[in-house]
């Protein structure tokens, strides 16, 4: 317990506990349910009226995230305030940061937003990333070695789901997607030969103590996450541990207080695993957590913001998660009565109205008594609704 602990159930100036956050996605909607379970109130700003996790906040304010206004309403609502969305400008935050505990902090989230400064802190850490090279000019551009192609440029900034992303085969391709981008800052990475992709989660509290969760294997499909596996033997040996040393580093490295994600690369052939990138939030890979163990990445996010002990969370039943994206739409809605009707089967919907290609509208997860009994019903679940398998 801290000086920053705040008990839930309390009341604190008249005013019952509440935490806040930061954007109103699905993440903060579920970390509204889990503050709210446990007897918290709970403010949102984001302006979208329609926002997943304003609709089920006691308090939601609908203005920009650096609206003076809005953040002085989330000051004088909020006790303690995290975010849910990388791209909240760090400004905001240390505004925030300045009248109340804020976690994780602005400066984490400045390191998180751009690639640039992201991989600079995975090299203090001492935890090795793709090959790759800042371009930010021209000459950079022109000085870029051979060894980075074929590779992948993406925007320093502003990149989700796998969107300001162009891959390049060669010089001429490099330059036309630059320009394409708008010459913004961006960064090449060679273009890898994955095995195996992989990301762990660690919650990293105000003292310092640190827990995590099982390390997630997941599968992309066009650059989104499709599908995370969670259950013994889901990775090669040894590669589990790796990926936690490395997490716990750069956590550490950060003096990160919150649910933080770290995301890797299995290399084919190689020894070491490399570090994708960060998520300064709960994360998509660990929404199986809800279902699987015995406290979600939410309920900690939840702790580690309000200063409850942190004790390491364990997995009760082996997990398969299907992420459920609008394209599933395109036919009307998908058929949730053939899914529920199978064993083991936790559907999660987001309330999003708005059925887009590539949007994610919720997931479901598939808990069992053994792996093969999981695999099983993931497959009857992804025939069901048509999903491509594996
Ligand atoms: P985003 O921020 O959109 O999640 P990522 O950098 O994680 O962007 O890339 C999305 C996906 O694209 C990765 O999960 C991986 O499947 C693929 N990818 C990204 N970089 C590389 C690379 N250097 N080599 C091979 N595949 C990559
Ligand atoms: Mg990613």
């Amino acid at each position: 317990m801290s000086s920053k602990t705040l008990l839930p159930g309390t009341t604190l100036a008249g005013q019952p506990a509440t935490l806040g956050v930061m954007g109103g996605g699905q993440l903060g909607r579920m970390f509204v349910h889990a503050a709210q379970a446990m007897g918290y109130h709970t403010a949102v700003l984001d302006p979208d009226p329609a926002s997943p996790a304003g609709l089920v906040s006691h308090h939601h304010v609908q203005t920009d995230y650096l609206d003076g206004q809005g953040l002085a309403q989330m000051m004088q609502r909020c006790s303690a305030i995290t975010t849910e969305f990388e791209n909240v400008p760090a400004g905001a935050m240390l505004t925030l940061g300045a009248h109340r505990p804020v976690a994780p902090g602005a400066d984490a989230l400045q390191i998180a937003q751009d690639r640039i400064k992201e991989k600079a802190h995975f090299a203090a850490c001492g935890v090795p990333c793709a090959p790759y090279a800042a371009i930010t000019d021209t000459s950079q551009l022109a000085g870029v070695p051979d060894a980075l192609l074929p590779g992948i440029l993406k925007t320093a900034r502003m990149g989700y789901d796998g969107k300001g992303q162009v891959r390049v085969a060669d010089r001429t391709a490099l330059a036309a997607a630059w320009a394409s981008l708008k010459g913004v800052p961006c960064v090449l990475e060679k273009l890898l030969p994955l095995e195996a992709e992989c990301s762990a989660i660690v919650a990293r509290g105000w003292d310092g103590a640190m827990v995590h969760f099982p390390v997630q294997r997941n599968l992309h499909r066009d650059g989104i996450l499709a599908t995370t596996e969670v259950f013994a033997g889901n990775l090669p040996d040894g590669i589990a541990g790796q990926a936690l040393d490395a997490a716990r580093a750069i956590a550490e490295g950060l003096r990160y207080v919150g649910v933080l994600c770290v995301e890797f690369f299995v290399v084919q052939g190689a020894e070491r695993l490399l570090v994708n990138e960060i998520a300064p939030r709960p994360h998509n890979s660990g929404h199986y957590t809800l279902d699987a163990c015995d406290q979600s990445q939410f309920d900690l996010q939840v702790r580690t913001l309000a200063g409850l002990p942190l004790v390491q969370p364990r997995q009760h039943s082996p997990a398969i998660m299907l992420n459920l994206l609008g394209d599933l739409w395109q036919a009307g809605t998908p058929d949730w009565a053939g899914v529920l009707a199978l064993p083991g089967v936790h559907l999660h919907l987001y309330g999003k109205l708005a059925a887009r290609p590539g949007r994610k509208m919720g997931h479901l997860t598939v808990t069992g008594a053994s792996t093969d009994a999981v695999r099983a019903t993931a497959a009857r679940a992804a025939a069901v609704l048509g999903l491509a398998a594996g």
